[in-house]
């Protein structure tokens, strides 16, 4: 992957299995985010493949593509004069095509499974980060997306707030989402990953189990990484 002749991700071989979560860390401008949007092809990959389900993603149309993979962002990207129940409404109509009715019928289900059945009627600016982030989840969740990308969803959140969410995520991850989350969060990538993938300066230098990554690192890197971070 490449901005201008600047090669972001290099030799990028990686695999999540379905129902899998796989958190993604390593240092800031590492290529964690560009990783994430090559999968949903909001970045084009100038080499290489990448594969949903068997099938190549660069042969899937970028809107069908990205009703089945949704995402969820750092800054939660609601729209300000619509209600959460709006926001969730609005997405299921516009990507999908879902008549009025049923998209409020989807959106309420959605809204009261993330714990917002008393929020539906606030705007974005009277609900809290948490509660914003959650609509957002909601959002992405109504599409019924078979897998699941987390932008580092919790750093902009207050920390008392942060709990709730990733709880929310580690639940997604319990009912079976294929999820990979690129996250600050050490505690929750150790408790809920199936596989950690450590990436440094484009690079996949690390994958494997929470115990092997976080327990007995082999790079230096990661070692060093682990030292600045825990
Ligand atoms: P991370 O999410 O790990 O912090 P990013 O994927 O955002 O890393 O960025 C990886 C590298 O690509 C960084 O060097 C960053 O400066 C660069 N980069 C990211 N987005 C752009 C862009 N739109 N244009 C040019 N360079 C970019
Ligand atoms: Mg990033």
């Amino acid at each position: 992957m490449f901005y201008g002749d600047y090669q972001v991700l290099q030799k990028v071989n990686l695999a999540a299995e379905a129902g899998s979560i796989t958190c993604i860390i390593g240092p800031s401008g590492s290529g964690k985010s560009t990783l994430l949007r090559c999968l949903n092809r909001l970045a084009e990959p100038r080499g290489g493949d990448i594969r949903l389900d068997g099938r190549s993603v660069l042969d899937i149309k970028p809107d069908r593509l990205r009703r089945r993979v949704g995402m969820v962002f750092q800054h939660f990207n609601l729209f300000p004069d619509h209600t959460a129940l709006g926001n969730v409404m609005l997405s299921l109509r516009k990507v999908k095509g879902v008549a009025t009715g049923t998209a409020r019928r989807i959106a309420i289900q959605r809204l009261s499974e993330v714990g917002l059945a008393s929020r539906m009627d606030h705007r974005p600016i009277d609900l809290s980060g948490g509660q914003q982030q959650r609509v957002a989840i909601a959002r992405a969740l109504a599409l019924e997306p078979e897998l699941m990308l987390f932008d580092e969803v919790t750093s902009a959140l207050d920390p008392e707030l942060v709990k709730g969410v990733l709880k929310l995520m580690a639940g997604l991850g319990k009912s079976g989402m294929t999820m990979v989350v690129v996250t600050h969060e050490m505690n929750f990538a150790r408790r809920v990953a199936d596989q950690v993938v450590f990436m440094d300066e484009g690079r996949v230098v690390e994958v494997g189990s929470p115990d092997a990554i976080f327990g007995n690192p082999q790079s230096a890197r990661l070692r060093r990484f682990l030292s600045e971070v825990l």
